[in-house]
């Protein structure tokens, strides 16, 4: 064994963890603070044939790509999930996730509860954790005031929400479930979390 492959070897594993959530319930601002909190944690970009949205930078938000170069991703099994919602794909590419952790440091991927199932399975020692909104209202409220969207999307997202609750609470694939009422506390619970996983 090279010193290199034994150096790696001996690395403690670092965490994946992944945050579900319906659209609105603050999924993107707790990450964008566990990203600032947790050292050396990389967010995981996922890649999807929807077109960008506001200020979405190709390869910093998304790598927004073809239908066929999707399906070619997964017919080589580059993708450690995937999943279509509202008739577009999402999808988390395994590679840069397997040598990150596989370095010690923690991963963030923010994805679907379809997604989320499947990782449960293929990654049964990563973190799932699933955000709800303190009230439907707040949800409704928070997706109405999206600028970059139509309202017929607003309320097919919505409509979506129901469903993933659901299933988060029914699934057993989210051990933790957080209410996200004040930005600050849910940080600190998904922090609380994360320490200790990475300390088991
Ligand atoms: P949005 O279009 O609002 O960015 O995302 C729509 C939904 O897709 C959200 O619930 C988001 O978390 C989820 N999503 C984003 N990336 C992925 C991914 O790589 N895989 C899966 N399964 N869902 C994703």
């Amino acid at each position: 064994m090279s010193s290199n492959s034994r150096a790696m070897s001996e690395t403690k594993r670092g965490v994946l963890v992944v945050i579900s959530g319906p659209s609105g319930a603050g999924k993107t601002s707790i990450c964008d603070e566990l990203l600032k909190r947790i050292p050396d944690s990389q967010w995981s970009v996922s890649v999807t044939t929807r077109k960008p949205r506001g200020r979405e930078v190709d390869g910093q938000h998304y790598r927004f790509i073809s239908q066929e170069e999707f399906q070619r991703m997964v017919e080589h099994d580059e993708l450690l999930e995937h999943a279509v919602y509202l008739g577009k794909w999402y999808g988390t590419p395994w590679a840069p996730i397997e040598e990150t952790v596989a370095a010690g440091r923690v991963v963030i991927l923010e994805i679907d509860v379809q997604g989320g199932a499947q990782i449960a399975v293929r990654m049964p020692e990563s973190v799932r954790v699933f955000v709800l909104p303190p009230t439907m209202e707040t949800l409704k409220a928070r997706l109405e005031g999206r600028q970059t969207e139509t309202e017929t999307l607003q309320q097919k997202r919505l409509a979506e929400a129901d469903g993933e609750i659901a299933f988060a609470r029914t699934s057993g694939h989210y051990p933790y479930i957080i209410t996200n009422d004040i930005l600050e506390d849910s940080v600190a619970r998904v922090m609380e979390i994360v320490e200790r996983e990475m300390h088991k």
